[in-house]
Formats: structure tokens, sequence, C-alpha cells
């Protein structure tokens, strides 16, 4: 294990085993990611809002190290952060004076496990990204992860703590839905192998349980064959109800007339290059015709986005598939936009906007992000007052707003959900540029403010994904029902809350007590 010290800190704690140079620079790589973080790159996540100085930065080489380290805050009054990485937005990820392990450091080994039932899984580093098991999956044995997230630059870990959503999730459940074993360190320094047969309560707690109860150095991901290509395809709406009619009959449907990705996204109804009618078209493929858009169409528009798998093969008839499947949807007709890519190339469709984000500055701005899910019963309503109105000049990014399945989370993970039987995700993914060109953040997040408040005025069966809240009543609301099992877990398996104190849940000094 290496620590990295940050010198001008004087309550650094005595690092179990250290190694290596020790030179505490932080290295870049190709993508983006750093192996070695240092003190002030781990002060501070995607987000930019929160900044915290961490006492010391550990690059865990095994679960063993992660142990030690655990093991050492608890002797010294210290909180441990596990640092994907850091693509939180509320400083999920940071450490206030505390051990940051830099999860990217962990062994990255990949290796192929049959199940009884003749499928495979991969057995993967929990600090490995998305990016990573994608390629080494497809390159060697053509096989794939099941779910996904839009952006793969992100780790298996830090996805598994929160939920991990995309287009694949209203078919096979989010990313926390599709993992069957997980080996863990607890909040006690005790090493774990859990899975839905051995230590149920704990691999259903660290689901999407933002980290409280253990730290995951490995997971088993299931995998499925690799299909070539995808076709992927996008239609325009200017009726909120006739969009979400659609895509809440796609995400019902199953068998060969399902779509393998739904997600779609609100748009401004105008020539805006970012917010407007350019972000829908595919680069190579024709234009917007902003002619065809019915004559008293609102200030936004909607843009389902669908896939179908294929492999070139001449049982795939994926031209006649997708006629039938278009068929019945009540889109703009003329407003369709088509393009076939490689699977790998449209897994990895966010990497370009990270390139293009980088060039232009606002991937190391500050990013003020809301994500809500929303009960269908909800969601015209919130069109109504948060689209329609709030944001109807656009966020300077994407407002992602797509359907998904209640019953394909299993109810004994931590995550916090709406009852609906229906839900939307609500992604509000803004790039603003700094300010003065761009708005000022603390206006932005006034905006996030009052979109929440509008949520809570308007009594919407409502959660926040990714949430961060101050205090412990607004957790035991975000929880309900779920916060005493949470609470009773955290005294459990972590019970001097050592861990994850960017989530500000639970004090490390503060005694644990059911409300
Ligand atoms: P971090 O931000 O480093 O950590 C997040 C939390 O998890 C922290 O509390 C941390 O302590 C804890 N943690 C990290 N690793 C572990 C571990 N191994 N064991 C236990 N706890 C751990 N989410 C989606 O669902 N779908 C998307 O499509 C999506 N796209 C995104 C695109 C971008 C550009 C960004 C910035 C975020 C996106 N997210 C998406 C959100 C993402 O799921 C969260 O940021 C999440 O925190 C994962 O990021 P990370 O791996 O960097 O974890």
């Amino acid at each position: 294990m290496i620590a990295y010290l940050d010198p001008q800190q004087n309550q650094t704690p005595n690092p179990p085993s250290v190694a290596g140079d020790g030179t505490g620079t932080g290295t870049g790589t190709s993508n983006g990611t750093e192996t070695e973080p240092s003190i002030t790159t781990a002060s501070s996540d995607f987000g930019g809002i929160i900044h915290a100085v961490p006492a010391a930065v550990i690059h865990p080489k095994s679960i063993t190290d992660v142990a030690s380290a655990i093991r050492l805050a608890g002797t010294r009054h210290l909180s441990v952060a596990a640092r994907g990485n850091g693509h939180s937005i509320s400083g999920q990820s940071l450490s206030d004076g505390g051990l940051v392990l830099n999860m990217r450091s962990l062994d990255a080994k990949v290796e192929l496990v049959s199940l009884p039932d003749g499928k495979y899984c991969a057995d993967v580093s929990g600090g490995a990204l998305w990016e990573e098991v994608l390629e080494w999956c497809v390159k060697n044995y053509n096989m794939a992860p099941l779910s996904w997230t839009d952006y793969l630059g992100l780790t298996v870990g830090g996805t598994l703590s929160n939920g991990g959503v995309s287009g694949q999730a209203f078919r096979h459940g989010p990313q926390v839905a599709n993992v069957v074993q997980m080996e863990v360190v607890t909040g006690d320094g005790e090493c774990h192998v859990c899975s839905d047969a051995d230590s149920s309560d704990l691999f259903y707690a660290l689901l999407g349980g933002f980290g409280q109860f253990g730290i995951i150095t490995r997971a088993h991901i299931p995998l499925q064959p690799a299909p070539r290509m995808v076709r992927w395809i996008r239609v325009v709406y200017d009726k909120f109800e006739e969009y979400t009619a659609d895509a809440e009959w796609l995400v019902t449907r199953t068998g060969p007339d399902a779509f393998d990705y739904v997600e779609g996204f609100v748009f401004v109804n105008s020539s805006d290059p970012v917010n407007g009618w350019p972000s829908v078209p595919f680069p190579s493929g024709p234009s917007f015709d902003a002619g065809l858009i019915p004559v008293g169409s609102g200030p936004v528009l909607y843009c389902l986005e669908v896939v179908v798998h294929y492999n070139h093969q001449r049982n795939d008839k994926v031209d006649e598939k997708v006629d039938d499947m278009l068929r019945p949807l009540n889109y703009i007709r003329g407003l369709e936009f088509i393009v076939d890519v490689s699977y790998v190339d449209f897994l990895s469709r966010v990497k370009h906007v990270e390139k293009e984000a980088r060039a232009n500055g606002s991937w190391e701005s500050a990013h003020p992000w809301l994500n809500l899910f929303i009960a269908s019963s909800d969601i015209l309503d919130f069109d109504r007052h948060v689209f329609k109105h709030i944001l109807k000049h656009g966020i300077g990014g994407p407002m992602l707003v797509y359907p998904m399945l209640r019953r394909k989370w299993d109810r004994r993970m931590s995550v916090a959900l709406p009852e609906s039987v229906i839900f939307y995700l609500v992604a509000l993914l803004r790039f603003p540029r700094s300010y003065p060109e761009g708005p000022r953040i603390d206006e932005v997040l006034a905006q996030n403010h009052e979109i929440v408040n509008c949520c809570r005025s308007n009594g919407y069966d409502f959660k926040l994904y990714l949430p961060h809240y101050e205090t412990e009543s607004d957790w035991a609301e975000h929880f309900g029902d779920g916060w005493s099992r949470f609470v009773r877990r955290k005294a459990d398996y972590d019970p001097m809350a050592i861990l994850a104190p960017g989530q500000k849940i639970f004090s490390r000094a503060a005694p644990l007590r059911l409300l």
C-alpha cells in the first residue's frame, strides 16, 4: 500500500505498511482518471462545489490493505472514504481530515467465472472502470454485462453503492440488480464475501448503500454474449402525454418485441446549438427539419431514444423489426434519426461528449447536477411546472427523462425509490460555463432547490437519486420506512461510523440510535 501524506497537514496518521516512492504527485491518464490522485485532487469531486481536505490518500493494492486502513482509522478516530473515480457531485467521495482510499489502485485483474447454470460472470475489482470491464469482456470473450450507465468512466464499486442506471434498466434492472457476489471490508475492518445466499443482509445493504456499510473490493457481474451492432434511433414528440404513453408502453414490452434500450430527453424548441434542435440529430446524418414541428408546439420538445441489438446475421431481420416497433409510436413523422454503430461505440458514446467538454473547459468547471426519480402519476405535472416553465430555456446540458420499472429493484436493497410501478429518471446534467460567461453557481443551485421544492409542495411521489442532505431528519424522510433498517445496518456493519463521511448521513462522533 502506498500512502501519500500531505506535508502541510500536521494531523497526519501513521499509515500502515508504506511502500513506493511516495511523491504524492497526481498522475493523469488518457481516459481522464487518475491512478494516483494527490491530496489536492482528492479534496474535490466532479461536482466541484464542495471541498474537503483529507489527512492522507491511501493507495491500497489488495483487500488486506483496505482492511488495514479501516482498522487504522478505527484507532485514530478518523473517517475513511472510498474514492472510485471521484464522480460524485456533492462531496460524497470526500473525507474531511480523514483518509481517502484510491480504489483505482486495487489489483485490476479480471477473471471469467462460470456459474452452475452454465452462464458466466466477470470477477472485477471494485475500483475498475466500467469501460475497462467492457473492453476486457468483449476483447477476450465477446461477452458483456447487461446493465450499464450512460457514461463508463465510473467505477464498479461507485455505481453499485448508488444504483447505476441507463436505458437497459427497464429490461435488465439497474446495475445493483446485476451483481451476484461481492467481496467487501466492513467498517469494523472485517473481510466478507456476500451474495443472495450468503450474508444476504450485508449483500443487499451494500447495493445502493452509499458506501455506508463496507468498501466493495471485488464484484461478480453476470455476462451475456455481446451483440456486434446496434441500430440507434431518435424520434421527436411535441406532446409530453404522447411521449410518456409511448415510452411507458415500450418499457412494459417483453420478448422479441422489446427494444434493448429505452431512454429520452427534453430539448428546447429553438435553434440553440446546445439545448435546441441541433442536439437531436446524429453527427453524420440528416439535420433537424424544424418545419415539421406542429404549429402551436410549446417551448420544449421531447426525444425518445431507442436501440435494437443485432449481429449482421440473416435471421436478425433488423429492418423489419425496427419498422414494426416504430409503427405504433406517435412521434412526429419525418423527425426520426437512425444510425448503425458498433455495440462498443454505442456504449462509449458519452466519451465524445467528455472529449468536447474537456476541450471547451466545461468538464473541469462546477457541475450542479440534479437527479430525481419521479412516479409516472406525477410526471405530467412535473413537465408542466419544471420542463415547460422553470427550465424552458434549457440548462446548458442534457435533460434526461425516461421510465423504468419498480419491480426490477429488489426491496431488500438500500436504495430509496418512489412506490409507483413505473417511475422516471429525471437527470439535469448541467455543464455551465464559468461565471461571468455562465450563470453564478449559487443561482443554479437555487434553481435546483426550486425544482425539489416544487416536487415537495405538489406532494409528488419522488426521491432524489445520488442524494445529498445535511440533516438526519432529511435522511430519515428520504429513506421513509427504510430508515430504521438503514440505521440498524449501520450499527451492524460500521458501528463507529467510519465509512463514507462525505455522504453526511452519520457523524463519526455521534452515537447511533434508532429514531
Ligand atoms: P465516487 O464518486 O468516487 O464515489 C461515490 C460514493 O460511493 C462515495 O460515497 C464513495 O465513498 C462510495 N464508493 C466509491 N467506491 C466504493 C466502493 N468500492 N465501495 C464502497 N463505496 C464506494 N449514474 C448513473 O446511474 N447513470 C449514469 O448514466 C451516470 N452517468 C454519469 C456521468 C457522469 C459524467 C458523472 C460525473 C456521473 C454519472 N453518474 C451516473 C453518477 C455516478 O453513478 C456517481 O457519480 C457515482 O458516484 C459513481 O462514481 P464513482 O465511481 O466515481 O464513485
